[in-house]
């Protein structure tokens, strides 16, 4: 089998997974009226690789010679990253700013579990690293999609995972078998897992030799025995399409998955309490989803951007200095995401083990960063420059109503060449976007969503060359104590002590 089509992908999920939402379990994710939109959304990934234009990066030769998805290619060179991130970009772009998320996130946890098994084979004489490629030619060879299945309920923050009062606040093992280990746990927020085929498994922290239970990393079916997924309220808002023009189109819901003693085989198994390596499966797995995540928002981004202005052209506004500021800065804005996305990709990091590479850590987290820190600086200044009838705009019904609606089309128009209903139609893409469910979902998950705002400081101070930028300031306070290198030539960097003499003083 090679690629999947969508009537296909969405076929296979008949396959009488455990899914609850709204207190009754659902029996077909794919009919349901609110699941289904999640799945339509994922079903944009298969949609993308037949669509004539964007099939040619969407599209790559697997293992077999067969066309294979984009997003199962382990990437080699800053080429693989930038398509990568453009085929994301698309994803989204379809979807309105949602990603489609049926292979995104699930295959940065196939990157990262590639990397790290080598390592962990290298220490210790396991077989893992071949395994993650067994599983990356199941992934390939059959079209799945993949959710990536990392962050635990955590319960006291400030506990590490055996410390917590109830052990299965992290997930963790808790029984060997001869043919596999069986695992009990739950993992939270879980994007597309109502819909996707395999759940990728991944620690979520550092751990110590205490913790080594729940230093574990696999891949199972989603509708292994004892897996059971309760899907999130967010998903939940009545939708019409006047009124939301982006929610009731596309999606992406999540669900807490909880593990019962869920038997995982060998041969799925990537990592099996090898606690040292747990904090570098959650690091460079945020090295890579941080900028598939930022990949994702810019569409979004250009929504905003495109909404705002529509509303200061709409309101005859667009010739205000102050709302020319707030344009020009909501551009900005949008394009520092992208060119901190794009250059992250374009500067990989090697690893030699391997010859994967990975996007550079810093420029990748500072793009999820200047992202989710001004998210709500975007938010305000789309809302500023809309006006209160975001809040207080009529319903679709009354724009329906023949009694109502000439007086809406009276009252509610702005500037006199723009027709009322085009003026209603971005009013309620505002809404939607700013000032809705989804626009609360939206905020809360550009701050949360791929780790939280310390998450990514922290990152950007572990990845950080601060002897280059204490040398800068050495040089410059005259300080010669041999510890600092230099720039030579266009941008060389050496060492001090080896090859530049000390000036004397
Ligand atoms: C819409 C959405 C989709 C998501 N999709 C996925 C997904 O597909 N797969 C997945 O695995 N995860 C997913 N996540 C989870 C996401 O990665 C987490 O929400 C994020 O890592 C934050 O964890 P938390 O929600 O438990 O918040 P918390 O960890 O409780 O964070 C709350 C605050 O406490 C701080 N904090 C937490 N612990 C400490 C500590 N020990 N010391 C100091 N400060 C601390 C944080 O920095 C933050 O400021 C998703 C989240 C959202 C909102």
């Amino acid at each position: 089998m090679a690629l999947r089509t969508p009537e296909e992908f969405r076929d296979s999920l008949r396959d009488d997974r455990t899914v609850y939402f709204q207190g009754e379990r659902v029996r077909d994710v794919t009919v349901h009226p609110v699941l289904r939109i999640g799945v339509e959304s994922a079903a944009v990934d298969y949609q993308i690789a037949e669509d004539p234009d964007n099939r040619h990066f969407a599209v790559v030769p697997g293992p077999d010679g067969q066309p294979s998805s984009r997003f199962f290619l382990a990437p080699r060179n800053s080429d693989d990253l930038l398509k990568r991130h453009l085929l994301i970009e698309a994803g989204s772009r379809i979807c309105f700013g949602f990603p489609p998320f049926a292979k995104e996130g699930g295959s940065d946890a196939l990157n990262t579990a590639a990397l790290v098994s080598k390592k962990v084979d290298q220490q210790f004489g396991t077989g893992y690293h071949g395994r993650v490629e067994e599983f990356r030619r199941y992934l390939q060879q059959n079209d799945l999609s993949v959710a990536i299945t990392m962050t635990d309920p955590k319960g006291d923050r400030s506990l590490r995972p055996s410390q917590q009062a109830d052990k299965d606040l992290y997930l963790r093992m808790v029984a060997e078998r001869r043919d596999g280990v069986v695992v009990r746990g739950a993992k939270a927020h879980i994007t597309s897992s109502p819909y996707t085929n395999e759940l990728f498994v991944l620690p979520c922290r550092q751990m110590t030799e205490t913790d080594r239970d729940y230093a574990v990393a696999f891949a199972i079916p989603a509708n292994s025995p004892g897996v059971k997924m309760i899907v999130s309220a967010t998903a939940a808002t009545p939708v019409r399409l006047m009124d939301h023009p982006v929610s009731s189109s596309y999606h992406i819901i999540e669900s807490l998955v909880v593990f019962e003693d869920v038997f995982v085989p060998h041969e799925r198994l990537f990592l099996k309490r090898e606690w040292q390596y747990a904090g570098l499966a959650a690091h460079l797995f945020a090295t890579y989803h941080r900028v598939t995540a930022a990949a994702y928002k810019y569409p979004f981004a250009e929504l905003l951007v495109g909404a705002a202005k529509l509303m200061a052209e709409y309101n005859g506004l667009d010739r205000m200095s102050h709302i020319r500021d707030k344009l020009s800065w909501l551009v900005t804005y949008a394009e520092t995401i992208r060119a901190l996305t794009r250059a992250a990709c374009m500067n990989p990091v090697e690893d030699r083990d391997t010859g994967m590479v990975y996007p550079d850590p810093i420029l990748g987290n500072a793009a999820k960063f200047y992202f989710a820190d001004n998210y709500h600086h975007c938010v305000k200044l789309v809302q500023d420059i809309a006006g209160g009838i975001v809040a207080t705009v009529p319903s679709e019904e009354d724009y329906l109503n023949p009694e109502t609606r000439p007086l809406l089309d009276k009252y509610l128009r702005g500037a006199a060449d723009v027709p009322a209903e085009h003026r209603l139609r971005v009013i309620k893409l505002v809404k939607d976007l700013v000032a809705s469910d989804m626009g609360g979902y939206w905020e809360v998950t550009s701050i949360h969503a791929e780790g939280s705002l310390a998450a990514q400081r922290l990152a950007v101070y572990g990845s950080a060359d601060f002897p280059r930028y204490e040398s800068a300031a050495k040089r410059a306070a005259r300080i010669h104590d041999g510890t600092a290198g230099v720039y030579s030539g266009l941008g060389c960097w050496r060492d001090e002590e080896s090859r530049n003499p000390k000036p004397k003083t």
